[in-house]
């Protein structure tokens, strides 16, 4: 099995287009609209990527809830967002994020290109994994200038 990997960065609409972006390339579709089309006939070839493709809860939580945005990609000629990290709307662009924010008046933000998912061995983003702490360092007991002077009083 493959996880799909998307930057730790991207906002929500940028994972599902991400990830997306990435089942559309792993099956050779060129829209969400023939990726749909292709399950619905049950396309041998896309049934077979989506066995090797794990997808997180969450990721299929945005896929479902971003479907708007998944309409309007497109590999070739590509057709791909670019998010404004500050007012989070996009541009669709085909080539490069413009270099400033293109939608809202005055804003600071820099869009970026939503790249596809990539290949991941294991679950990008595992349940709040318990992790070994290291233990709080034993605490030292300074020495004080009593310790210090005891000659002085022997
Ligand atoms: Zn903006």
């Amino acid at each position: 099995m493959v996880w799909l990997k998307t930057k730790d960065t991207y906002s929500d609409t940028a994972v599902a287009a991400s990830v997306a972006i990435a089942l559309l390339k792993r099956t050779k579709q060129n829209t969400w609209t023939d990726l749909v089309r292709a399950t619905d006939e049950a396309d041998l070839a896309v049934a077979k990527v989506f066995k090797t493709v794990e997808l997180t809860d969450r990721q299929l939580e945005l896929l479902n809830a971003q479907q708007p945005i998944l309409g309007l990609l497109q590999i070739s000629p590509a057709v791909v967002p670019a998010i404004c990290p500050q007012c989070t709307h996009f541009v669709l662009v085909s080539d490069v994020a413009p270099t400033r924010c293109m939608v809202t008046p005055d804003c600071p933000g820099k869009p970026y290109k939503v790249l596809a998912a990539v290949g991941a061995k294991e679950n990008p983003t595992p349940e709040a994994p318990l992790e070994d702490m290291p233990g709080p360092a034993p605490a030292e007991t300074p020495l004080t200038a009593s310790e210090f002077d005891d000659d002085a009083f022997a």
